[in-house]
């Protein structure tokens, strides 16, 4: 960790844009772009972060007398102030996209954007803290923490390594009062949660599997799918093609809330009722994903809380789960 006297995420925003990369940063509804760093604010926005790697719709190839491959996409963008859980989630994403069968358009794009995160604090919704922490680095390329003033700098990838070179003469090492008001910092933070979950409850979610408490939870549940859309690390889509002899092959965001994500040619559908969609989406995140790749698929940003039109809150699901 390196201190550098100043908002870091101002002057290494600067410095890219001026060198001609599109700079991102937190606004209310998404990430969106900055032309000056001025626009930098520290909102958790409402959409997450993943659309930059992963978009809502993106085109796979072109047809006609023969395919046509998309150029992928070698755009160099840089996103600061990117909470540290939605770049925990990039984490998880990569072990669905680069793992085993690598996906090419996600690669391109994962190449080419910088994730700068920085440290913050929770809002009545977050619980990172069961999972992982409002510092934690995972997942970017450079990490800030912005205390007092001064800003702490960790270069985390070897692509943030190279942001941070046209730096060096402006980074030092921290004194022991620095590192002290960064580890207090970090304490404070932790305080502030109100809210948390049992991350180890795997056990507890086999056993509830029959239960009852599926219908209740899905009695208000709209089917709208707002809670999968704007997580970010729910990553199903399905494959769409546009145009008869000549269009495009394109992939679009699915959801499991959505009657047709299960439903089979034979018109049979595994996932009939509404309730059995929406438990499959706490199942599929903390205990499916566990024995498949080891992971919790969630990050604790709380947006399918704040979002849900219906108040379906996955805290308090988790909860009823442990009991
Ligand atoms: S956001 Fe709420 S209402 Fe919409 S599908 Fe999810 S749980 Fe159901
Ligand atoms: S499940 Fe909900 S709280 Fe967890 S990462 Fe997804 S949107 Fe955030």
């Amino acid at each position: 960790m390196l201190v550098y006297e100043g908002d870091f995420l101002k002057t290494v925003a600067s410095k890219l844009m001026k060198e001609g990369c599109r700079v991102y940063a937190p606004s209310e509804i998404a990430y969106t772009e900055i032309n000056h760093d001025s626009q930098i604010s520290d909102v958790k926005p409402k959409k997450s972060v993943k659309e930059f790697l992963f978009p809502q719709n993106e085109v796979l190839i072109g047809y006609g007398d023969w395919i046509e491959k998309v150029p992928l996409n070698r755009e160099r963008r840089a996103v600061v102030g990117v909470k540290p859980c939605d770049a925990r989630a990039i984490k998880l994403l990569d072990r669905i996209f680069l793992e085993g069968f690598e996906d090419p358009y996600y690669r391109a794009r994962r190449e080419n954007t910088i994730i700068i995160s920085s440290s913050c604090e929770p809002d009545a919704y977050c619980f990172c803290e069961s999972f992982s922490s409002p510092f934690s680095e995972e997942g970017a390329d450079i990490f800030v923490s912005r205390i007092d003033g001064i800003s702490f700098v960790k270069a985390v990838s070897e692509k943030g390594k190279e942001v941070l070179k046209g730096f060096e003469s402006d980074l030092r090492n921290p004194t022991d009062q620095e590192i002290e008001k960064f580890r207090n910092e970090e304490e404070r933070v932790r305080g502030l949660f109100r809210r948390s979950v049992e991350a180890e409850i795997q056990e507890k979610m086999k056993e509830k599997f029959d239960s009852e408490i599926w219908k209740e939870i899905a009695i208000g549940c709209v089917g709208c799918g707002t809670c999968t859309f704007l997580c970010p690390t729910c990553f199903c889509f399905d494959m769409l093609d546009e145009g008869e002899k000549k269009g495009i092959r394109y992939r679009a965001w699915d959801s499991c809330q959505f009657p047709l994500y299960t439903l089979e040619s034979s018109s049979h559908n595994p996932r009939r009722e509404k309730w059995q969609r929406l438990r499959n989406r706490f199942y599929d995140k903390f205990l499916y994903m566990v024995e498949s790749k080891g992971n919790v698929f969630c990050v604790g940003c709380g947006r399918c809380i704040s979002e849900c039109p219906a108040g379906v809150d996955i805290v308090e699901v988790l909860q009823e789960v442990s009991r």
